[in-house]
């Protein structure tokens, strides 16, 4: 008797807590779906998930647990689509790969994807490091650290010499004929095999560098370094995982391979011209701008010994160049999400994005939507994420102001919830 009385008072307690709500009052909530910004508006959350959404400040229950956001403007938990969570830029990045232990990447990297959370990204795809970046996901999805929801690429792809290749400038004590294994592809059967690799170890998705890059120690940053062949291997055998595929490319050659090849997106984009454009309309292809990463590689290749001088003189011709590139293909009606390439420049900064953007011409609306509706159908987690309507995750985040009047103040978070736990108020 005793025992059914404490196993009914703990169904009844369960009960409880599952009924318990969160009711978010919203001085103005945007509308990233209609890029409209409404009026006191009720967000209700129950568990990870938004259950309803209402006109009107409600009132809720006494065991409801009310958040007055009544100051603020109110969105979605914005996505930034491209990420390298492992590392951040400093002088020392090029010796840091002989003197880091994993273990030495992996506790920056838990402070690096914190950075990303609490400057209101709630979601990040995670373009390129090693295989830490999947522990490091596992380690968010378990509640054992503080991060944002992580899709990662884990090692990306490239061919011998290429973008990707780690052994890269080094000497011959360490120069390795690297392969599938290590994320270097030379023909299409190690196409295959290294995206196959890459399911093995638990990647959400492929990156592959179709062409030549600014950071990494070799001449040429934006030659076509893939036939057209080993991409549509790569990405034939990614359909079998259910895995996207995104490319990074700077020059045109390089970007056509990769979006006849059927990659779902552009990231840099650098010298992107019309017929280019054209091309990513007619195969639905996104681009991924990046456009702070082009300004910051610029600065830092202002300063005296930040890059090695192979280096430095990429990163002055290729920066500056995306901004403008980001102006044309938004007029020109390419289909944009939201990325940054944080860790190329320090984590936590992302939103500095915005700004770039709308200054290229982009209305501050259509930036948020490129960091939420478009970067989560780039996913293909729009069923999840993105906007807020009853269904979805509760990913919410505020600002002081409205972003129409000051873009600026997206870099100022005052609220971040992820799956309805807040984790700054
Ligand atoms: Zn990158």
């Amino acid at each position: 008797m005793k025992k059914s009385l404490l196993l009914l008072s703990f169904c009844l307690i369960g009960l409880f807590t599952f009924a318990q709500k969160t009711i978010i009052h919203c001085g103005k909530l945007i509308d990233t779906k209609n890029l409209k910004v409404l009026e006191k508006m009720t967000i209700v959350v129950e568990g990870k998930k938004i259950v309803g959404l209402e006109n009107g400040y409600r009132k809720g229950n006494s065991s409801d647990q009310i958040i007055d956001l009544k100051s603020k403007t109110v969105m979605p938990g914005l996505i930034d689509m491209h990420v390298h969570l492992e590392s951040e830029s400093n002088p020392n990045a090029y010796l840091d790969r002989f003197t880091k232990n994993p273990g030495d990447v992996a506790y920056q990297a838990l402070v690096f994807a914190k950075r990303n959370l609490m400057a209101g990204f709630t979601t990040v795809r995670d373009l390129g490091g090693s295989h830490v970046v999947i522990s490091l996901r596992n380690a968010i999805n378990r509640g054992l650290i503080d991060g944002p929801r992580v899709f990662t690429a884990g090692v990306a792809l490239g061919s011998t010499g290429g973008h990707a290749d780690d052994s890269n400038g080094l000497n011959e004590t360490f120069k390795k004929d690297l392969g599938p294994e290590d994320g270097v592809v030379n023909g299409t059967r190690d196409a295959a095999k290294a995206v196959r690799q890459r399911y093995k170890e638990g990647s959400d998705l492929i990156k592959i560098t179709s062409t030549g890059g600014v950071l990494s120690y070799a001449k040429d940053g934006m030659g076509a370094q893939f036939t057209e062949e080993e991409i549509k291997a790569i990405v034939s055998t990614a359909k079998d995982y259910g895995f996207k595929v995104a490319a990074h490319a700077h020059g045109v050659e390089g970007m056509q391979r990769a979006i006849r090849g059927g990659v779902s997106s552009i990231e840099h984009g650098t010298f992107m011209d019309e017929q280019t454009m054209d091309l990513m309309k007619k195969y639905g292809t996104y681009y991924v701008p990046t456009v702070i990463a082009g300004r910051s590689t610029a600065d830092s290749a202002q300063k005296p010994g930040y890059y090695p001088e192979m280096v430095r003189k990429k990163a002055l011709e290729i920066g500056p160049k995306i901004q403008s590139t980001f102006g044309k293909a938004y007029k020109a009606g390419v289909k944009i999400a939201f990325g940054t390439d944080a860790g190329v420049f320090g984590h936590g900064k992302n939103a500095l994005e915005f700004q770039l953007m709308q200054e290229a011409g982009m209305p501050a609306l259509e930036t948020i939507q490129a960091a939420t509706v478009n970067a989560a159908e780039l996913l293909g987690q729009s069923e999840v994420l993105g906007t807020i309507e009853t269904g979805k995750f509760a990913d919410i985040i505020a600002v002081d102001e409205n972003p129409q009047d000051n873009i600026k103040t997206m870099t100022q978070v005052k609220f971040v919830m992820k799956e309805g736990k807040v984790y700054k108020n």
